[in-house]
């Protein structure tokens, strides 16, 4: 494989990368993904999932190995390795994987992000037992119960303003006395009955063997005295914000100031956005990007898709739509090209 130009590598193996391989490999274009180790993206982390259309229900870890299954049905090769280095200076890109160099005329990043976590071996053990990074996907499973999500930003108000649908309380846990979240979420949020917001507090455990059963807090009073506290509940929503997995590209592709990499469509509506609201601030060299490919990063024939690009929707289901328009975009790029 070494000295043979791959037609397009995915660098990926979750949602986004799989469906991008999937519509690559039906294309007959070979696709090689780079799956990671471990692969599977944050779906392996999840339970049961209810809200891919066209799955009642289905196990994350089950809708990733029937991906991997498609791919490979159609002649994509998927490796589980991680890829330690890219060069996109030149026409051919290069990527070092642990087995070494491979050449390929298209990319697509599709490495997704992560979920920050507060770090709390009893967090970890309940994840997926009532601990969860996403409203969206959970939230229904929590009808008629007691919740806190733990943040103060758009995300944890977001989330807090959602299960309240379900819920039947909702704590509202930040760690400062104001939030960061914008000031028209957070009307929404202290206007909602069945929001309960505790400031000033941290979060020193969570109650629970197997299930989740409380919340243990270390509260600073007006007084400026910690008091803890324990809370019955049973479930708890970390929106403490993700962290993209961009690093090895960074100075390779352009990203924001989080890491997100930049596409021609994100960057179009940013700058649309903020043309109109804001004056135009971005620190992007927007000469770099190619708007005939709206997923097309600022190197041409490098591709984003899914949760390393998008900080907004962050589903399974447009993580896959992602992918799909990626490859389509790769694919229409590599027939211009000949
Ligand atoms: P974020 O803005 O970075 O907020 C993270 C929050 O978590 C902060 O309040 C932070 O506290 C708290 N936090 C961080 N580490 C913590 C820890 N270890 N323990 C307890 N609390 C911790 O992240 P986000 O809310 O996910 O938002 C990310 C971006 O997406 C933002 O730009 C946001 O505006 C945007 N967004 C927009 C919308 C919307 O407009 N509808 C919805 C969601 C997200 P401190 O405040 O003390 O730092």
């Amino acid at each position: 494989m070494k000295n043979e130009i791959q037609n397009v590598v995915i660098i990926g193996g979750g949602m986004a990368g799989l469906s991008a391989g999937l519509y690559n490999a039906r294309a007959n274009l070979s696709p090689l993904v780079i799956a990671g180790s471990p692969p599977g993206g944050q779906l392996m982390l999840t339970s049961e999932v209810e809200n891919f259309p066209g799955q009642e229900q289905i196990m994350g870890s089950q809708l990733v190995e029937t991906l991997r299954k498609q791919v490979g049905n159609f002649g994509g090769i998927i490796k589980n390795e991680n890829v330690l280095d890219v060069d996109f200076s030149g026409e051919v890109l290069k990527i070092k994987t642990s087995s070494g160099e491979i050449q390929t005329k298209a990319v697509i990043i599709a490495t997704g992000a992560r979920a920050l976590w507060m770090g709390l071996e009893s967090e970890t053990r309940l994840r997926g037992k009532g601990i969860s990074a996403c409203a969206t996907c959970d939230g229904f499973f929590f009808k008629n119960k007691i919740v806190a999500v733990i943040g103060g930003g758009d995300s944890a108000l977001e989330e807090a303003i959602f299960l309240t649908k379900f819920a039947s309380k909702v704590f509202l846990i930040h760690r400062r006395d104001s939030f960061r979240a914008s000031k028209i979420m957070q009307k929404k949020a202290l206007e909602n009955p069945k929001v309960e917001v505790i400031y000033n507090a941290q979060v020193e455990d969570v109650l629970g063997q197997n299930v989740v059963e409380g919340i243990r807090l270390n509260i600073t009073n007006p007084e400026g005295k910690l008091e803890t506290k324990d809370i019955l509940l049973q479930g708890i929503f970390v929106a403490i914000g993700h962290k993209p997995d961009t690093d090895i590209f960074a100075g390779k592709v352009q990203m924001d100031a989080k890491g997100y990499i930049l596409t021609s469509g994100t960057i179009a509506v940013q700058y649309a956005k903020e043309s109109k609201v804001e004056g135009l601030k971005s620190k992007v060299d927007i000469n770099e990007f190619d708007f005939n490919w709206q997923t097309m990063t600022s190197v041409q024939g490098v591709f984003g898709a899914g949760d390393c690009v998008d900080h907004i929707y962050k589903q399974a289901s447009t993580a896959s739509g992602m992918g799909v328009a990626s490859a389509l975009d790769a694919e229409r790029w590599l027939e211009s090209k000949t």
